[in-house]
């Protein structure tokens, strides 16, 4: 393309692109100017890339320079100014509660925010169905969009205020994230059919959200159904704990029905009476913080990331770190796919411009430079490729040093039993044990398998898990094993009880059971000075661990028990030896050996 240089070229590449260097921020007009181009060209280039932008509206160097590129220039970054001399880098915002961040703000600066609502209850009683109604009768229509996909969460609006509804219906999102170390519902909607009644996830859901002290606002859905009895699950609810206004308690229960619309008003006014109660707010006045809630990588316009803020206002441009990804704010769209330059507290936008794609429950945040936000979106993705755990996990063992240590007040259970006529029992000796120090509080119980999101609630909540004649789904097992959570499977209710009480009073002991990981048989004795004798062995079977415990056994007799001191091939100190290979073995305080000796390694494994 032939073009009148603009302002912004002096020079050219070896292929004949024309060198254009461009700022950090920059306008439409600006940028046309800098290019020599006319300011409808740019605009025009900005909708193929799927960003609406008027004359006057500021773009960030990334988008400024896709543009300039696909118009043939070869962009090149204006040098930042030189970053301030920065001393020690401030603790991350987003490993501190956000209660406490809320609490540290001063008063003056806080305003107030939408809350953020989130739907749970059994399946088919209508989440879906509730989330779409309010979408499709409370959400001012909008006329452009920059993107048009769901991006996770919406706003809806009444009375000139808004409401976040998160748009993935149910509990398991909502606890997952929570295990994520995320705080994002401030109300939770239950939904109950008015005709099917409080169910197993209904129950479910409320201990979800009880763990997490989220208010409940009850949508008594489908009344519109012949067979729908309000008053019947109005007293279901209040056997579960949850006492109705009209029956004396303090649970606001709605009637509505979702495939009518019918009741849609008052439940979102009741939303915002509870919200007013919560005090929700927030500084707007300073860089963002928050929560991922979606994640995905789109295939033309790379990862994308709906966020949550929760305290701040997020910017194009701004420098941010989700989990172990970092990036920068290259475009910004709201839910219903507009861009947007801004986004205050509460509000979901989705964000180009991250190196990678977060998982929902990651928190996030705004750093000054993009340089610290690398540094520690690598800090971390190391820590977690070391495996190290986010919180300290509970166990069992350790209840009693932590109650000591005054950590801990209460050991938080979840119980799994085959039968609902099982459980009464379990809980009611559970209850009964401990003292005013200690003592037991079951936060869900439930019958059936132990799944993912008992899991995930024992994360969230810092709780064990026990199970009552029931077994733990495998993919549950391998999550409680990588988080550190601990899963007890009792098949006898006085050992459950015995054991809990013993852990409480500090006297369990941990149960090890000795596991072989080999044999090799001694074949020569060697004395090598300063180190004693050492016997040259060959592995018959398994293999020899230079970490493992051994006995030397002799004519069936075990004559040593203790440590393996030094493992060797050849000269070489190795970890292991397999079987079919020689090796020398050094023990610990043990050098009387013979030949025909069989040396065992073992290794010591908890099962209790
Ligand atoms: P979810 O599993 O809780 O998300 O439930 P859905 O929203 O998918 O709804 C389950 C079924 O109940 C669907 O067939 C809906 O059409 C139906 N449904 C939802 N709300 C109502 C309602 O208010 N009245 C009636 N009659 N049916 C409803």
């Amino acid at each position: 393309m032939n073009r009148i240089a603009g302002k912004g070229v002096n020079m050219e590449t070896k292929e004949g692109r024309k060198v254009v260097t461009i700022p950090d921020l920059i306008t439409v007009r600006q940028l046309a100017e800098l290019l020599g181009v006319s300011p409808i060209e740019v605009i025009k280039e900005l909708i193929a890339d799927g960003i609406m932008a008027n004359i006057n509206q500021t773009i960030d160097y990334d988008t400024a320079a896709v543009v300039a590129s696909d118009m043939g220039f070869e962009p090149r970054e204006e040098a930042p100014p030189p970053l301030p001399e920065v001393e020690a880098p401030p603790a991350p915002l987003t490993e501190v509660p956000l209660r406490e961040i809320y609490a540290q703000e001063a008063p003056e600066d806080l305003e107030p925010r939408p809350p953020v609502v989130t739907v749970m209850g059994h399946v088919d009683h209508g989440k879906t169905t509730l989330l779409d109604a309010i979408r499709e009768t409370n959400v001012v229509a909008s006329e452009v969009g920059g993107i048009t996909q769901h991006i996770g969460a919406y706003q809806a609006e009444k009375k000139g205020r808004k409401i976040t509804f998160i748009d993935t219906p149910g509990h398991e999102a909502f606890t997952a994230m929570r295990a994520r170390g995320a705080q994002v519902t401030d109300i939770a909607v239950l939904v109950v059919a008015a005709d099917d009644g409080v169910m197993p996830q209904t129950k479910e859901a409320i201990d979800h959200a009880r763990a997490a002290r989220v208010p409940m606002i009850v949508a008594l859905n489908k009344i519109d159904k012949k067979d729908a009895d309000q008053e019947r699950v109005k007293r279901q609810l209040a056997e579960v704990g949850l006492t109705v206004e009209e029956h004396g308690g303090e649970v606001i229960c709605v009637p509505v029905s979702a495939k009518e619309k019918e009741g849609l008003d008052a439940l979102l006014e009741m939303i915002l009476l509870v919200a007013d109660l919560s005090e929700l707010r927030a500084n707007p006045h300073r860089p963002a913080m928050g929560t991922a809630i979606e994640g995905k990588l789109d295939r033309s316009r790379g990862p994308m990331a709906t966020v949550l803020v929760q305290n701040g206002s997020l910017k194009v441009a701004d420098n941010l770190v989700v989990g172990s990804i970092y990036g920068r704010v290259r475009a910004m769209f709201d839910y219903q796919g507009k861009p947007v330059k801004k986004a205050t507290p509460s509000t979901p936008v989705a964000i180009l411009g991250l190196s990678d794609v977060p998982r929902a429950g990651d928190t996030f945040e705004v750093m000054p430079h993009e340089k610290r936000a690398k540094t520690l979106a690598q800090e971390r993705a190391e820590r977690e490729a070391a495996g190290e755990r986010r919180l300290p996990r509970l166990s069992l063992d350790e209840i009693y040093d932590q109650m000591q240590a005054g950590k801990v007040k209460e050991l938080l259970v979840i119980l799994k039993g085959d039968v609902q006529g099982s459980l009464e029992p379990v809980r009611n000796s559970l209850e009964r044990l401990g003292d005013e120090n200690l003592r037991v509080r079951i936060i869900h119980e439930g019958t059936g398998n132990i799944t993912e999101s008992d899991v995930n609630l024992a994360i969230a909540s810092e709780a064990i898990i026990i199970g009552f004649n029931v077994q733990a789904e495998p993919t549950a097992r391998s999550m409680a094993e990588m988080e550190g959570v601990e899963i007890r499977q009792y098949e006898v209710i006085y050992k459950l009880i015995e054991d809990v009480d013993k852990a409480l009073q500090g006297l369990l002991e941990p149960v090890y059971e000795d596991v072989v990981l080999g044999q090799a048989e001694v074949r020569a004795v060697f004395h090598i000075s300063r180190r004693g004798k050492v016997a040259g062995v060959y592995v018959e079977e398994g293999e020899i661990r230079r970490n493992a415990q051994a006995k030397v056994i002799r004519d069936g007799e075990v004559l040593y028990d203790g440590q393996i001191a030094s493992l060797k091939r050849f000269t070489e100190d190795v970890k292991e030896v397999a079987a079919g290979f020689e090796c020398g073995i050094g023990l610990d305080g043990f050098e009387d050996f013979e030949e025909g000796d069989i040396i065992e390694a073992y290794k010591k494994e908890r099962v209790g």
